[in-house]
């Protein structure tokens, strides 16, 4: 794919937006830095987002709007609070988290009942999401690992020939990450520390908690935080090739599939990703297929390995973490080694 490189202009805009209507990919600059942009409300243009950024694994990602009136549908409730923030803060580096719609696809929460979102204070990013009329989900615009592209040419470094379009707008002027607030809890949380101070916060919120700084990947959740992740209410079980194995059995009828392709009986419930094995399909199917199966009122979920290249990487590592053991097949069982 070649990637152009937008003027920052009205007609690069244009450009950009037609591209993110089309469910194309789109680095634009914020205030904070380059954010790498796909219509919010297609599952579909948000998974490109993880491939293109090569991420082993998924995050929720921050929606960005043009104003308070755009944000609002995306919420399933909007408190007084969210109102004055926004009144207060808007646009600028404050990203206000609460429960979603059913406007926004899963994987653009990484499964989470919440969305985080923030109008950007940058001329070109409002320009852009009020000419694709629909918000725009935006990471930043780096591969996987590598630190915040500041400047349109960072990014072509990183991401050229992986997606369509850079506005090409030079230097993003703050550089800082935007501070990310929780609405969901009383009194509200930050998650993360940034561009808005949490002095000018507390003149509006009053009582404020802030999150323990997280240490490294991976180390164990501070009590009382919230799960930034969601994770299923039921057993989850990895299947693997082979011979039933270990004691533990459960009749498939009570066990929910959790596919990537192909045709499957006998299950309580079947979600396929992608019947065309297609890993990109897969990973925008794979949150929504996942609560169906959580819901669905069974006692666990096996979920056949996907092919680990591509987004592929990242759907592994989510069951991974996900999983409570392996699981191994016959005629009539599932049985489960923990
Ligand atoms: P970035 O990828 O740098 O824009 O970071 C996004 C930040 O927002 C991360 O700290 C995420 O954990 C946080 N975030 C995004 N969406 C949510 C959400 N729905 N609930 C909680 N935190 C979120
Ligand atoms: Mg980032």
């Amino acid at each position: 794919m070649d990637t152009q490189v937008l003027d920052c202009s009205a007609a690069g805009i244009a450009k950009a937006a037609e591209i993110v209507r089309a469910g194309g990919l789109v680095a634009f600059p914020t205030e904070t830095v380059y954010g790498l942009g796909a219509n919010a409300l297609s599952a579909q243009a948000v998974a490109r987002i993880f491939e293109a950024k090569g991420r082993p694994r998924f995050d929720p990602i921050i929606v960005h709007v043009a104003g308070p009136k755009e944000a609002e549908p995306l919420w399933a409730e909007v408190p007084p609070l969210a109102r004055a923030l926004m009144a207060r803060f808007w646009p600028g580096p404050l990203t206000l988290v609460l429960p979603k719609s059913g406007l926004i696809p899963e994987i653009v929460t990484a499964g989470l009942p919440t969305v985080a979102v923030r109008m950007p204070d940058h001329p070109m990013a409002l320009a852009l999401i009020r000419e694709a009329g629909c918000p725009i989900a935006a990471p930043s615009a780096n591969r996987f690992g590598r630190p915040s592209p500041t400047h349109h040419d960072h990014v072509l470094d990183y991401l050229a020939g992986r997606i369509e379009a850079v506005l090409a707008c030079g230097p993003t002027p703050v550089g800082i990450e935007s501070t990310v607030v929780s609405l969901v809890e009383t009194p509200p949380r930050v998650l993360r520390p940034g561009g808005t101070p949490l002095e000018a916060l507390r003149e509006v919120v009053g009582e404020l908690r802030v999150d323990p700084p997280r240490v490294s990947q991976g180390a164990a959740p501070a009590p009382g935080t919230l799960p930034r992740h969601y994770v299923p209410q039921i057993p989850l079980f990895l299947l693997e090739p082979g011979p039933p194995e270990g004691r533990e059995k459960l009749p498939r009828r009570r066990c929910g599939i959790l596919a990537f392709r192909g045709e499957w009986h006998d299950f309580g419930r079947v979600e396929v990703l992608s019947q065309s094995g297609d890993l990109r399909e897969a990973a925008a199917n794979f949150f929504a297929a996942l609560h169906e199966l959580d819901r669905a009122g069974l006692s666990a979920i096996v979920a056949e390995p996907v092919p680990e290249e591509g987004l592929g990487v990242a759907i592994m590592d989510r069951l991974r973490r996900a999983a409570s053991g392996r699981a191994r097949l016959d005629d009539e069982f599932v049985w489960i080694v923990r």
